[in-house]
């Protein structure tokens, strides 16, 4: 008895399968899953402040 859980991709909202078949679940690929990864990094690095004032200036 298998039961296959359907859900859309938080990525790219297409239907994928959401069970130990997919490594990559929530997501559907790894396209999407490091996609996800690197817009959560880029929220921290903004959040953190690693945008060099310093950089900016200089290059002005
Ligand atoms: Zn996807």
């Amino acid at each position: 008895m298998t039961q296959v859980t359907v859900r859309p991709c938080p990525q790219c909202q297409r239907p994928c399968t959401q069970d130990a078949s997919n490594p990559f679940m929530p997501f559907c690929s790894r396209r999407c899953k490091d996609a996800d990864f690197l817009h959560w990094a880029n929220d921290e690095h903004r959040i953190a402040g690693l945008h060099t004032p310093w950089t900016d200036h200089e290059s002005d």
